[in-house]
């Protein structure tokens, strides 16, 4: 252990407020990807199957640029480097005053990424590995990911770029979660972001059938008494390194306090068919609260859409926390003799920090 770093306790842990001032835009600008990931959270019916060009996302930035003050873009895909032009549209993104910019990467870093943009330009890369080991990793997103991926991090470090890594826990990775902190300090990884499995895309119908993989897959997600005993104490190992860590908030005792994101926070959540979303877990379905349209002077415009659509379900207030979660994956709470929860589901997007 790092002498020096500061001794971290659980309770030093700071549940991160949905801040009313920040913005954040998830600008996923295609669906195509070289991988094929069991619990990939894209779905080509719902998100569109085209890759924006580079003027219609200069176009689309500065809309959102105009929109919120000073909102951070994360570029997301599909995988985003793919897209021949995502430097100059991390150029166009950091001109147009964006507070952060960020790509998440599965770390093969087309187009040779890393020698067209620089730190100044980009604040972090994201990069996605969910195992410690190449055998637990490839098994959920292919055969050559993790080392193309420890590359990708080695290449980004030496070259100075602030790096985070993005570790989704499932069923098929939890018992290497543990050997994380080690890894992560050895890669030279500056921010760790703990995922839950989603309950979208193919782990949401991992239970039955995934959508990408012609063999039945198991059920991904793990249960409370798994999350809690694990991944806490993970979490409080990697920041006693020194390094930034981040992790959701699933579950809240009956008498926290619940608020949801899509009512209280500004998070856009845009695809490449133009449906924007507040809230992940409605990506699934057609209830995108805003459209990208093309107004009269041809230059893009963002549309709100008919009701009923996600901002209906933000305000049912029901015991149970997160109406989506209600919805989709009822089975994640449990109830009481008298018919009330045991606890809350908290918004997806609340998250624990340290
Ligand atoms: S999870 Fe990311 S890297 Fe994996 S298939 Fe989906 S878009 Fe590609
Ligand atoms: S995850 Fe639940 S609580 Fe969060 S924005 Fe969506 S509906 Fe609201």
């Amino acid at each position: 252990m790092n002498l020096s770093a500061p001794k971290i306790s659980i309770d030093n842990r700071r549940t991160v407020a949905f801040a009313s001032q920040a913005s954040n835009v998830f600008f996923h600008i295609l669906t195509q990807c070289n991988l094929t990931c069991r619990h990939c959270y894209i779905n080509p019916e719902q998100h569109g199957q085209n890759m924006l060009s580079a003027d219609v996302i200069d176009a689309w930035l500065s809309v959102f640029a105009k929109k919120c003050h000073e909102p951070n873009v994360i570029f997301l895909g599909g995988e985003p480097t793919l897209h021949p032009h995502l430097h100059r549209a991390v150029r166009k993104a950091q001109q147009l005053g964006y507070r952060s910019v960020t790509v998440d990467t599965n770390g093969y870093l087309f187009h040779d990424f890393l020698t067209k943009v620089s730190p100044d330009v980009l604040n972090y890369l994201s990069f996605s590995l969910d195992g410690a080991t190449a055998l637990t990793n490839d098994a959920i997103r292919g055969t050559g990911s993790y080392e193309q991926c420890v590359k990708g991090i080695l290449a980004a470090v030496a070259k100075g770029f602030n790096t985070s890594l993005i570790y989704t826990v499932s069923r098929m990775n939890l018992h290497e979660i543990e050997l994380m902190p080690a890894l992560l300090k050895k890669l030279g990884i500056s921010r760790f972001f703990i995922q839950v499995i989603g309950l979208r895309g193919n782990s949401a119908s991992a239970s039955h059938h995934c959508q990408k993989h012609s063999d039945p897959c198991e059920r991904l997600s793990i249960d409370k008494n798994e999350w809690i005993e694990r991944i806490p104490a993970v979490a409080k190992q990697v920041a006693e390194l020194g390094i930034a860590t981040v992790y959701p908030k699933v579950y809240l005792d009956y008498e926290e306090p619940f608020y949801c994101a899509g009512k209280v926070a500004r998070n856009y959540f845009i695809f490449p068919n133009g449906r924007v979303y507040q809230c992940p877990l409605c990506e699934d379905f057609p209830l995108h609260s805003y459209m990208m349209n093309t107004g009269t002077d041809h230059h893009p415009v963002l549309t709100e859409t008919e009701r009923i659509n996600e901002s209906d379900l933000f305000n049912l207030d029901i015991p149970e926390g997160c109406v989506m979660n209600k919805l989709i994956q009822p089975e994640n709470i449990s109830y009481m003799e008298d018919g009330s929860p045991e606890y809350k589901i908290g918004c997806c997007l609340l998250k624990e920090e340290l």
